[in-house]
C-alpha cells in the first residue's frame, strides 16, 4: 500500500534522511519510534509531500506521488496525515471542520460534504459535537475532529505525527481507542509516536529510527522485548 524506495532528504547542507526504505502492507499498522531529531516527522511528511525528498520514490497503491504530473489533491486524498496540533480553523465548527477538506479537495457538494461529515463525526463518538468550535471541545475531542477530517477524504493509508503528544494523559485513551477501531476495519496506518504501552499491543511491526536511518525494525515483541542492535538497546532503557 505503501512503499518508500531510497528516500534521501537535505535541508540545507544538513542530510536529515539517509536512505529510508519503508514497506506497508494493506491494514498494516506500524509504528515508528525514536529520538528527537531523527527524522521521524520528515519522513511522514515526505509520503503526502509535504516535504519533497531530495532522492528517492514513493508509491501508494501503484502510484508514484513524487512523479510531478500526479495531482497534489489526489495524493493528500489517498495519505492523510493526522498532526500532534490538530491544525483545526477556530473560527469553524467541528462539522465545517471536516467539510471544508470534503468540498475543497473531494470536490463534494454541500449536501453531500455534510451527510459524510456526520457520518464520519459519528464514527468517531462526536456526533453531540457537531455544532461546536474548537475552544468547546476537549483537546481529545479536537484531535478525534481531525481524525474525522482525515478518514472523510477516504484515504488509503493515514499517517499520525505524535497524536497524543499535546493531550492531558486522560484524554490519551479515546485517541488510541479511535486507532484501535481503525485497525480493526482495516485501515492502513503509520504512527509515530511514544506510546509503548499502545505499540506493544496493536502495532503489527516497529520501526526504530535514528540519525536519519531505520536502524532496527521487527514486530513489537521483539524489537522491545530482544532488541539487538545497541543504539535501540539504548533508547529503550532510557525510557524506563
Ligand atoms: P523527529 O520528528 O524525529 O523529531 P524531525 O523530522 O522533526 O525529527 O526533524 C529532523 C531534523 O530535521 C531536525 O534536526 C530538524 O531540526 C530538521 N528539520 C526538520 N524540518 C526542517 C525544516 N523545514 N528546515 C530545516 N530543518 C528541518
Ligand atoms: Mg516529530
Amino acid at each position: 500500500m505503501l512503499e518508500v524506495r531510497g528516500v534521501f532528504k537535505s535541508f540545507g547542507q544538513q542530510e536529515i534522511l539517509k536512505g529510508i526504505f519503508m514497506s506497508v502492507q494493506k491494514g498494516e499498522l506500524v509504528f515508528i519510534i525514536g529520538p528527537s531529531g531523527s527524522g521521524k516527522s520528515t519522513l511522514l511528511r515526505c509520503c503526502n509531500r509535504l516535504e519533497e525528498p531530495s532522492t528517492g520514490e514513493i508509491w501508494v497503491d501503484g502510484i508514484d506521488i513524487l512523479d510531478r504530473k500526479v495531482d497534489i489533491n489526489k495524493v493528500r486524498q489517498r495519505i492523510g496525515m493526522v498532526f500532534q496540533s490538530f491544525n483545526l480553523y477556530s473560527h469553524m465548527t467541528a462539522l465545517q471542520n471536516v467539510t471544508l477538506a470534503l468540498r475543497k479537495v473531494a470536490g463534494k457538494s454541500r449536501k453531500e460534504a455534510d451527510e459524510i461529515a456526520h457520518a464520519m463525526l459519528n464514527h468517531v463518538g462526536l456526533s453531540a459535537r457537531a455544532d461546536f468550535y474548537p475552544s468547546q471541545l476537549s483537546g481529545g475531542q479536537q484531535q478525534r475532529v481531525a481524525i474525522a477530517r482525515t478518514l472523510a477524504l477516504d484515504p488509503k493509508v493515514v499517517l499520525f505525527d505524535e497524536p497524543t503528544s499535546a493531550l492531558d494523559p486522560e484524554l490519551v485513551g479515546g485517541i488510541l481507542n479511535v486507532m484501535r477501531m481503525l485497525r480493526e476495519e482495516g485501515m492502513t496506518m503509520v504512527v509515530v509516536s511514544h506510546e509503548m504501552r499502545f505499540a506493544r499491543e496493536a502495532a503489527d511491526r516497529v520501526i526504530f529510527m535514528a540519525d536519519g536511518k531505520i536502524v532496527e525494525e521487527g514486530p513489537p515483541e521483539q524489537i522491545f522485548g530482544a532488541p539487538k542492535q545497541p543504539r535501540t538497546q539504548e533508547f529503550l532503557s532510557r525510557l524506563h
